[in-house]
């Protein structure tokens, strides 16, 4: 019998992406299906997602969907059901999903993404009579309000139906004022401690966390470490008190579009028995940043520049890097202080440093194919997508070990090194010394050649597909309609 899930994403590929939420939201439909799974993704009717929908039925119309008209429309995303809810007054807006041209956050996000959420409860409580689910996904605070409404205001004479939280990154909650609370349209008793009142205020995903049958996150150690205040940012007291609720569930990566083999942004296509290959993906890289061309370690970075990422650590260890030997291909954007700081350290090692600023996706695959290692100095990382995607390239991950970094590198120490599983650097502790430690172990074992080949090939033999971490969000969906 095929299980039908409503997956509710404010971001999926390849129609919207910021983050690492876009991958797995696009990839989940496919990465469940051959466990008996038809997922349906609810995206927001952004400009560019309006554009992608051919001959769109409307299948829904609003008269007020939180104050605002709206229709929800039906069409595919990756030959998957795609449904869209298309409201101009909240959705059809120049700028990224969250922010305008300029990076400032909308003001009314809160009632953008409520909206998303009333829709969303909507749909699943059997609204569009050809289209009925079994279970809800919501992903991280954007969508987290659709649980709340269908706790707390389902559609009249519904049973809500089992659902699933997924916290992507933790730092990002979705917290506003009181006087947000009247406009949500929820009864009195929503605002509860175990409802939608938080501190003082409204949390979006606190509501969420409450409200779901069961909470997932996006690695082991991750959902280990947000039951700790140094990760759990305000709401690991809820997160513990769900106890055996909460699991780990590591990402996979799309291996259609990240297949060194077949990759069409490379100069050269190569593979771990192929990986002589791969060089002159270096050379290529050293040309696109202007770097001195060379024998020695060329390091590589695709991130958001923000404190999370330890950006700011590794500006102050740019000069030891530099200093044994290292050279560094920059890819980001984010923070403007952290943007300035990267271009005066390029200013500073001419030849040595090069720095991008911007998201640009073919680049990414390019730093993958031709970095000799990808350094992800994380303060937290959820799961983390570009350490597998270095795996799969041959691009020796550096890591930080925390969340998902710790799940899914294996230390080069010596035993791992000597037993030939051996696929990263790991350090313990995000700060100056640690990095500083991490980046020369890896030179030197880049030295070591046939060490640093055995490293690369054992990575790129890892499975980092969605096989597995699709079967595992199949059994938790059949596991809680068992148990509804
Ligand atoms: P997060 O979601 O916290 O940003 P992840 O590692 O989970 O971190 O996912 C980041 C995703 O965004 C990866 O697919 C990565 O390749 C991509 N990415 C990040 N910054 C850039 C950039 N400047 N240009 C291209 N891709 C980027």
């Amino acid at each position: 019998m095929t299980i039908r899930v409503l997956s509710v994403a404010s971001e999926a590929v390849p129609l919207v992406k910021t983050g690492g939420l876009a991958d797995v939201a696009g990839a989940l439909p496919s990465a469940v299906a051959p466990h008996g799974v038809e997922m349906t993704t609810l995206l927001p009717g952004y400009p560019a997602v309006m554009k992608a929908l051919v001959r769109a039925r409307a299948l829904h119309t609003w008269d007020s969907l939180l104050g605002e008209k709206a229709r929800l429309l039906g069409g595919k995303i990756n030959g998957h059901p795609l449904l869209v809810v298309d409201a101009p007054a909240y959705y059809q807006r120049d700028g990224g999903p969250y922010s305008d041209v300029d990076g400032r956050d909308w003001l009314d996000n809160w009632q953008r993404f409520a909206a998303f959420g009333r829709a969303a409860a909507d749909i699943a409580g059997g609204m569009v009579k050809a289209r009925r689910f079994d279970a809800v996904h919501a992903h991280d605070w954007q969508a987290a309000m659709a649980l709340a409404y269908m706790r707390f205001a389902p559609p009249e004479g519904t049973k809500p139906l089992p659902s699933v939280m997924t916290i992507h990154n933790m730092a990002f909650q979705g917290f506003y004022g009181a006087d947000k609370f009247p406009a949500l349209g929820l009864p009195s008793q929503a605002w509860s401690l175990d409802g939608v009142e938080y501190h003082g205020g409204v949390g979006f995903l606190k509501a969420g966390l409450e409200a779901a049958s069961a909470i997932t996150t996006v690695s082991p150690t991750y959902a280990r470490e947000i039951r700790t205040a140094e990760f759990g940012m305000g709401l690991e007291g809820l997160i513990l008190s769900r106890g055996e609720k909460v699991s780990g569930i590591v990402n996979g990566i799309d291996t259609a579009q990240w297949n060194p083999e077949t990759d069409p942004a490379l100069a050269s296509r190569f593979s771990a028995r192929a990986l002589a290959k791969r060089q002159a993906n270096k050379g290529a890289l050293e040309a696109e940043f202007g770097l001195e061309p060379g024998d020695g370690p060329l390091f590589v970075v695709i991130t958001r520049l923000t404190w999370q990422k330890g950006m700011d650590v590794l500006l102050e260890v740019i000069d030891h890097l530099v200093g044994i030997g290292g050279r560094l291909a920059l890819l980001g954007s984010g923070d403007k202080a952290m943007e300035n700081a990267f271009h005066a350290a390029a200013m500073r090692h001419p030849g040595k440093i090069g720095v991008r600023i911007g998201y640009d996706e073919a680049l990414s695959h390019r730093m993958q194919a031709g970095g000799d290692a990808i350094l992800v100095p994380s303060r937290f990382e959820p799961c983390g997508l570009t350490q597998l995607y270095g795996l799969a390239y041959g691009c020796v991950p550096v890591v930080a070990r925390t969340g998902g970094l710790a799940d899914t590198v294996i230390d080069a120490n010596l035993a791992a090194v000597m037993g030939g599983v051996a696929t990263g650097v790991q350090f313990n502790g995000m700060n100056y010394a640690s990095l500083a430690d991490a980046v020369s172990r890896a030179v030197t074992l880049f030295w070591q050649h046939d060490t640093w080949r055995g490293i690369q090939r054992a990575g790129m033999k890892t499975d980092f597909s969605w096989s597995r971490s699709g079967k595992a969000y199949a059994d938790l969906y059949a596991k809680l309609i068992a148990e509804a």
